[in-house]
């Protein structure tokens, strides 16, 4: 069922978008299924559980960090993640950077804009990372890549469209402004139930999760 959805997935997605399999909440065995597909980048969103996979899964997997990081598990974290997408606070942009310039390293960050109705998620302000941005060769221990955004929960296609507008335009406007951030280009919009909307928005970056592996059993 897995190889089943990944390519169903696949053959509806410009080849230029890169496919991230969320793989939270579900087993090395079924991660194997989707390994063995051809699937290489998943996406984890618990420090915990990416350091267990890790280690229990083959070597070329490109692990991408999406969930919310507590400063006090970066080392969980940071050896492992070739991109961290969440990166939703100053205080832990700044945690990662020093970890980064700790360790002599550049690590490859997405700034969270916050877009959805939901009061509870995580992210920036539109103002927030325009200041970021301004101050972006400052930050020696990150990478600023893009942006990423969660369109609101909600079946209200026009809503969805309202906030992957807003991301988009912005992204668009930042990188206009920003030309010398030349890494600043990926935009990682859409979820199992709103990807196919998000490629009408520029969508460089997919993060599916149930539309691969099927619900996830605990949340
Ligand atoms: C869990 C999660 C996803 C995947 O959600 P699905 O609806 O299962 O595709 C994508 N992005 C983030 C940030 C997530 O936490």
């Amino acid at each position: 069922m897995i190889a089943e959805n990944l390519q169903s997935i696949k053959e509806q997605l410009p080849s230029e978008v890169n496919l991230v399999a969320v793989s939270k909440f579900h087993s090395v065995e079924e991660i194997m299924e989707a390994y063995n597909a051809g699937q290489r980048v998943f996406g984890e969103s618990r420090p915990q559980e990416l350091a267990k996979k890790v280690s229990a899964l083959p070597q070329d997997i490109e692990w991408h960090f999406i969930g919310h990081l507590q400063t006090n598990k970066l080392k969980m974290v940071l050896p492992y993640a070739s991109l961290v997408q969440s990166v939703d606070s100053l205080h832990l942009l700044e945690a990662v950077n020093a970890w980064g310039v700790a360790n002599s390293k550049r690590i490859d960050i997405l700034l969270e804009l916050h877009i959805g109705a939901e009061q509870t998620k995580q992210g920036f302000t539109e103002e927030e990372i325009l200041d970021l941005c301004f101050r972006a060769s400052s930050f020696k221990g990150v990478r600023f890549c893009g942006l990423m955004g969660m369109a609101t929960n909600t079946d209200n296609e026009e809503d969805i469209r309202a906030d992957f507008t807003r991301i988009s335009d912005y992204m668009a406007y930042l990188k206009d402004l920003f030309p010398e951030m030349e890494a600043f280009k990926e935009l990682s919009i859409g979820m199992s139930g709103d990807w196919q909307i998000a490629l009408d928005y520029g969508a460089t970056m997919v993060r599916i999760g149930t539309a691969i592996f099927g619900p996830r059993v605990s949340a």
